[in-house]
């Protein structure tokens, strides 16, 4: 697809980053390109049109996909934010990442019950971010209308650990 050729000609690969021994994908000459932005914004929501209410971004890169995405589809933005940021009531997650731990946060009250939310993020690895979220979902009481990241990383168990939710992947490495 157009995305996908996009990623192809944009991802970079970046040895050792953050830390020794991870293969970082770079996905930020996807984020500056204007015509691979928005094919990328549009592919990730485009499989669930008419069955989405509001596009939520996981921080930080999810966010500029998300607000992308929601922008053009005409929907709004729900923030999956790392803890300590929001101001509001709020529910927490903790979660293990590739390297290191965190915790995420949405506000209890930012959308009605039963909400139909479209979770996006950049990448999913091992599925602890996703995850985090998806209970941050439920727990809020608004519904997973579905999961899309840009990139699947093989052999972490990220899709295995998300099951029955299925994801949706632009491109697998
Ligand atoms: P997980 O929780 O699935 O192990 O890790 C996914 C999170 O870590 C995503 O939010 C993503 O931003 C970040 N991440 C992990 N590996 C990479 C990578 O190679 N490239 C980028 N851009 N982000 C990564």
């Amino acid at each position: 697809t157009d995305a996908t050729a996009h990623l192809d000609a944009l991802t970079r690969v970046i040895p050792d980053f953050p830390e020794p021994g991870i293969l970082f994908r770079d996905l930020t000459p996807v984020f500056a390109d204007a015509a691979a932005l928005a094919s990328i914004a549009d592919a990730l929501v485009a499989p669930f049109a008419g069955a989405y209410d509001v596009v939520a971004g996981v921080e930080a890169r999810g966010f500029a996909l998300a607000a992308a995405s929601a922008a053009r589809s005409g929907h709004g933005l729900l923030l999956v934010r790392k803890a300590g940021k929001l101001p509001g009531a709020t529910l927490t997650e903790s979660y293990a990442l590739e390297y290191g731990e965190a915790a995420l946060q949405v506000h209890v009250d930012q959308l009605p019950a039963g909400t139909r939310v479209l979770l996006v993020d950049d990448v999913l690895a091992t599925g602890g971010t996703l995850a985090a979220s998806h209970r941050l979902i439920e727990r809020a009481g608004w519904a997973l209308a579905g999961t899309a990241v840009v990139l699947e990383l093989d052999g972490l168990g990220g899709r295995e650990r998300l099951a029955p939710h299925e994801v949706l992947a632009l491109q697998r490495a």
